[in-house]
C-alpha cells in the first residue's frame, strides 16, 4: 500500500519478477517508492520544515528525486556518457524517475557489461552515493567514476548471485514452488490520497518462470480508506484475470490485514460488499490463493498504482 503525498511523485521498476525482487532486496532497498520519500532530499526536508539545505549542491535548484536522478546537469552528464542498453535510451529525457525506471524494464543490457538484471537502479544508487559524498564530505565524483563504480558493483552482485544459485538445492529456489506450474502470479497494490479520496490501483501478472504477461491500472473516486483502496485493487485484478481467461492465479498483496480477512472469511463490516465481491469472483478460478508479500517486494505494482494516481 502506498499513501500518496501529492507533492511526491517518484517511482521505480523491472523486468522479470525474480530479478525485480532480488534487485529490490539487495540493491534498491534504499530507493523503493516508499523509501524515496524518506530520503533526505531537499524536497522532503522542506516538507518537514527542515529548510536549511533543500537545494541541489550542484546547481541550486530544489532537490527532488527527479532532479537528483534525472534532470540535474550532473545527472544528465552521467546519462549522456552511458551506453548500457542495446537500444538508445536516455533516462534524463523522461519526465519522472518512475517513468524512467518502468521503461528500463523493457531494455536489454549490452552483453559486454556482464550484468543480467536491470542496471538502471545501480546507476541511481551511484548517483545517490555521489550526492551524499558531495553534500556531506565535499568529495566530488566524476560522471566517469560514478559509472565505472556502478557497473562494477552490478557485475560483482551478478557474480555473487550466480554463486549463491549454484550452492542452493533446487527445492529452495522460491516461495512459489508449491503452486501448480501454470499458475500466474499477480502482484497488486493500491495508492490512496486522503485529500482527494482517490485510489490508484495497479496489478501485474507473471508466469512462474518470471515472464511478465500483462498489467493494468484503474482509478476509483470516493474511496474512504486505504484498505478499501486495496480491496478495490484486488477486485479489479480479479475482474481482469477472469476476462483474460486466466484460471490459476496467486494473488500477492502487501496489505496483511486484507489477506488475513479474505483467507479467514472474517470480513470487515465497512468493506463487506467489496470483500463478498472478491469471494464471489474467486469462484471463477480453478485455483486461487491469496498471500502476503512484504511491501518492499511489491515494487512494480506499487509503481503502477502511484503512476496512475
Ligand atoms: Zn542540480
Amino acid at each position: 500500500m502506498h499513501w500518496c503525498d501529492p507533492a511526491l511523485q517518484v517511482t521505480p521498476g523491472f523486468k522479470k519478477w525474480n530479478h525485480a525482487i532480488s534487485l529490490l532486496l539487495h540493491v534498491c532497498s534504499g530507493i523503493t517508492l516508499a523509501s524515496l520519500e524518506s530520503l533526505a532530499l531537499g524536497e522532503n526536508l522542506a516538507k518537514r520544515s527542515l529548510t536549511a539545505n533543500i537545494t541541489c549542491k550542484h546547481c541550486g535548484e530544489l532537490e527532488t528525486a527527479n532532479h537528483v536522478f534525472l534532470h540535474c546537469n550532473f545527472a544528465r552528464q552521467v546519462w549522456d556518457l552511458i551506453h548500457l542498453w542495446t537500444t538508445d535510451f536516455k533516462p534524463s529525457d523522461c519526465a519522472s524517475f518512475g517513468e524512467a525506471l518502468l521503461l528500463t524494464i523493457q531494455l536489454k543490457n549490452l552483453p559486454p557489461l556482464g550484468v543480467t538484471g536491470n542496471i538502471f537502479p545501480w546507476i541511481i544508487w551511484g548517483l545517490w552515493i555521489a550526492r551524499n559524498l558531495f553534500v556531506f564530505e565535499n568529495r566530488v565524483t566524476t560522471p566517469a567514476e560514478l559509472i565505472t563504480k556502478s557497473i562494477r558493483n552490478a557485475q560483482e552482485w551478478t557474480m555473487a548471485q550466480a554463486n549463491i544459485a549454484q550452492q542452493r538445492p533446487p527445492s529452495s529456489h522460491g516461495l512459489l514452488d508449491h503452486l501448480p506450474l501454470d499458475t500466474l502470479v499477480c502482484f497488486i497494490d493500491a495508492a490512496w490520497q486522503a485529500t482527494t479520496q482517490r485510489a490508484g490501483c495497479g496489478w501485474i501478472f507473471f508466469t512462474l518462470q518470471g515472464e511478465r504477461l500483462d498489467q493494468g491500472t484503474s482509478i476509483f473516486e470516493h474511496t474512504s480508506t486505504p484498505q478499501m483502496a486495496e480491496e478495490l485493487a484486488i477486485r479489479s485484478a480479479l475482474l481482469h484475470a477472469r476476462t483474460a481467461g486466466y484460471s490459476r492465479i496467486c494473488i500477492k498483496s502487501d496489505c496483511q490485514a486484507l489477506v488475513a480477512s479474505i483467507t479467514s472469511k472474517n470480513y470487515p463490516t465497512d468493506l463487506y460488499g467489496i470483500t463478498r465481491d472478491i469471494e464471489h469472483l474467486s469462484l471463477s478460478f480453478d485455483f486461487i490463493v491469496f498471500s502476503f508479500i512484504p511491501r518492499n517486494m511489491n515494487f512494480l505494482a506499487d509503481s503502477l498504482a502511484v503512476l496512475i494516481l
